[in-house]
């Protein structure tokens, strides 16, 4: 992941934060900030968990409403048997990926989901490296991606994101229930709006949505819970009296 020790100050930095004040804080404002806020407490997340880009990959489906912790064998036992890439993945039958991703939850329709995934890398050009795939453009790849089966907005935007390394910020529920909880009306916009006020509020930049999306999972899981943990929580100076 390039550039992420440069991320301390990567964003065009607002006039007046306003620390002071939380409730006046405009929604791009407060986006800046929770950067910010969280990065100098946290540092530097290294994501996305995985060695490789095609780890990744797999990753962005087998994660599909299943713990990571699941997940990792999983990955490792694709890896282990040298079927991780999509050029491998592709030439399997749908009976013999179930066998391998037997303990990762919906495993019959993450393999269906995988495969084509898998067979739409592969009749790219995908060489397991992001260069590969770099004659076709942002908003063109997003638009297939999307179109394949299993293949909703977030896990299309980290494939994006983490994978072809391209400029899309990725929205999940940490996201808006940090947001929600903070008093932010755009808590409630539809996933391309809040997608669109993220990217008008900051520098369109991978490294710096890398690190800010992973950041907002890292604050959701240890703070920002279903329970809100807000006593030591970096962003709690956020919030209104
Ligand atoms: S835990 Fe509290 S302070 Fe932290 S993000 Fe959630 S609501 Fe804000």
């Amino acid at each position: 992941m390039s550039g992420v020790n440069d991320l301390s100050s990567p964003m065009q930095q607002p006039e007046v934060v306003g620390r002071k004040e939380p409730a006046m804080l405009t929604d791009c404002h407060f986006l800046r900030e929770v950067y910010t806020l969280l990065f100098d407490h946290y540092g530097p997340q290294h994501w996305w968990p995985g060695d490789t880009p095609d780890e990744i990959l797999a990753g962005c489906v087998l994660s599909q409403n299943t713990r990571w912790e699941r997940v990792v064998p999983v990955i490792e036992g694709l890896k282990q048997a040298g079927i991780l890439s999509p050029s491998r993945l592709a030439e399997l039958t749908l009976e013999d990926l179930t066998g391998y991703l037997h303990d990762s939850g919906t495993y019959r329709r993450k393999s269906e989901y995988l495969l084509e995934l898998a067979a739409y890398f592969t009749e790219n050009g995908w060489t397991s490296d992001c260069d590969s795939m770099a004659h076709t453009d942002t908003d063109r790849l997003r638009c297939e991606l999307l179109s394949l089966r299993g293949i909703g907005p977030e896990t299309a935007d980290c494939i994006m994101l983490y994978v072809l390394k391209r400029p899309v910020f990725v929205i999940d529920a940490y996201t808006r229930r940090i947001l929600d909880r903070h008093g932010m009306e755009s808590a409630h916009a539809s996933y391309p709006e809040l997608q669109a006020l993220f990217h008008r509020s900051l520098e369109r930049d991978v490294s710096l949505f890398n690190e800010y999306h992973a950041l907002l999972v890292r604050c959701g899981k240890e703070f920002c819970r279903p329970k809100p943990l807000c006593e030591g929580c970096p962003l709690a100076r956020l919030l209104g009296e």
